[in-house]
């Protein structure tokens, strides 16, 4: 059985025999780019490789990327803990070339890697390629020896990958396997294609031009190669478990909550022990590089992402702080890999602690009043914006917590009257500080706000560059 971090390290290990340097994974806030909120693709640090700004001394690399997708277009927190596959942090496996090889190697190397190294059967295989991307369809028959029916077109944005509205953009070509008819689900491009059954585990990005400007795209002196596989989808594949929260680290960190509580996982609260499963990772990877939980920006998001899986750990019956004493487990397991969870070790269990402490006094009473203004409804209804405001100001519900919450029960929120309420406020404070001397931090904050932008607020939208491979 492959671990983890024995998948990590075969990966690496075959592209380092190919020539590869390997590189540590770049920090999980983006350096001198404050397009992007969090690191989500492992081509993030090689962006201005790719345009060609940047010299480095090689041409072809590898690495294991630690991402978050918990903001901005690429937000998967409201999968977590509800699909078999997606988390709010990963480790994207990649391998690049910057001008080096191109399609025909990749696919070769991909090949070469999936089904000697993790020996997958060929015929649970299949991909995806861009709809006239006849050269990408070609080599798959060659080298895999697919028929057509294996090589699925695809002609929307899934099939095609753009950095943003400028920058290096490709075509890419995605390899999934089909895990048989115990899953439900049809293949990539069909109606029911967001079921279990094809899983997707590895992009492979052609970069192949610049978009210079909206509407002017121009070849790539030096088409280059960006691809990602997801580990822990790798390592359910290979474990043959049916998802990323039965593989090893994942059942460690879900034991030491269940130890942690006094009591097992049970079919009907299993979600909320997958989500403070993935929301402990995230957290903890995230104050290891140097975010903090605030009301604004980043910091925001990480306080959204803390207090949501508090709410589960609520659900789960605690009274108590539980968070800060996973932390243990998690640099266990996963500290040798990355020294900076080691190192972060203490800062991650005291800043969750005092999170958990402080978010505590209010967590009850705000729950109580979610289901007092929640009892009569029913699915398809809306809280009110007011109450889901209410809760955010008074009780420190993020909204997105407030709407977890309700999901179950098929419950949405009003959230125009809650952007209203929100925009009444503000609109309050600046009066309010305009009229006197002396502001008050809430009223000095929504001026900043202001300047900045609600979007960096709440940490919503504000990604230009995506970073999707
Ligand atoms: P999906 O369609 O399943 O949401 P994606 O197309 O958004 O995945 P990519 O942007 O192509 O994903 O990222 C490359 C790889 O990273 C994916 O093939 C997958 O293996 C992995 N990956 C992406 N998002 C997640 C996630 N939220 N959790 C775990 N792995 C992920
Ligand atoms: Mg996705
Ligand atoms: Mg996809
Ligand atoms: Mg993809």
């Amino acid at each position: 059985m492959s671990g983890v971090n024995e998948i990590r390290s075969t990966f690496l290990d075959t592209f380092a025999k190919a020539g590869h340097a390997v590189l540590p994974s770049s920090s999980l806030v983006p350096k001198n780019d404050p397009t992007l909120m969090f690191t989500n693709a492992g081509m993030v640090q090689f962006k201005n490789v790719f345009t060609g700004v940047e010299k480095r001394p090689y041409s072809k690399a590898t690495t294991a990327q630690k991402c978050v997708r918990a903001g901005g277009k690429h937000n998967d927190l409201d999968n977590v803990g509800y699909t078999a596959r997606h988390l709010t942090f990963f480790e994207m496996l990649g391998n690049f070339s910057f001008g080096d090889y191109f399609k025909a190697e990749a696919i070769e190397l991909a090949w070469n890697l999936i089904t000697k190294e993790f020996a997958l059967s060929p015929e649970n295989l299949l991909v995806t390629v861009y709809a006239d991307d006849d050269e990408a369809a070609g080599l798959w028959r060659r080298i895999a020896g697919f028929p057509d029916g294996k090589i699925i077109r695809i002609g929307t944005s899934d099939n095609f990958w753009q950095m943003g509205d400028t920058g290096p953009c490709g075509p890419c070509s995605e390899i999934f396997i089909d895990r048989g008819p115990g899953f439900a689900g049809g293949p990539p491009g069909s109606p029911d294609e967001d079921g279990d059954r094809f899983l997707e585990f590895w992009n492979l990005v052609f970069m192949q031009y610049d978009q210079v400007a909206p509407g002017d795209r121009r070849p790539l002196p030096r088409p280059s190669i960006d691809t990602g596989m997801g580990l822990e989808r790798m390592a359910s594949i290979l474990q043959g478990v049916p998802t990323i929260y039965e593989t090893d680290l994942f059942r460690s960190l879900i034991e030491a909550a269940a130890h942690a509580l006094g009591r097992g996982p049970q079919a009907d609260n299993a979600a909320s022990y997958k989500v403070v499963a993935d929301h402990l990772r995230s957290t903890a990877f995230l104050i290891a590089d140097g975010v903090l939980p605030s009301n604004e920006g980043r910091g925001y998001v990480l306080r959204r992402i803390m207090r949501r899986a508090m709410r589960h750990l609520e659900l789960l019956g605690t009274r108590e702080p539980v968070m800060y004493r996973l932390v243990p487990t998690l640099v266990a397991e996963m500290g040798r890999s990355y020294p900076e969870l080691m190192r972060a070790e203490s800062l991650i269990a005291e800043t969750l602690r005092l999170e958990e402490t402080r978010f505590r006094r209010t967590l009850e009473r705000g729950l109580a009043i979610l289901d007092a203004e929640s009892r009569d409804l029913g699915p398809g209804q809306n809280l009110s914006g007011e109450t889901a405001f209410t809760l955010y100001d008074t009780y420190g519900f993020p909204l997105d917590l407030t709407q977890d919450a309700l999901k179950n029960r098929g419950i949405g929120v009003d959230t125009d009257a809650f952007d209203a309420a929100m925009e009444r406020q503000r609109q309050a404070a600046r009066a309010a500080w305009s009229g006197s001397g002396e502001a008050a931090t809430e009223t000095v904050w929504y001026a900043i706000r202001e300047r900045v932008g609600a979007t960096e607020f709440l940490g919503y939208e504000t990604e230009t560059a995506e970073g999707i491979v």
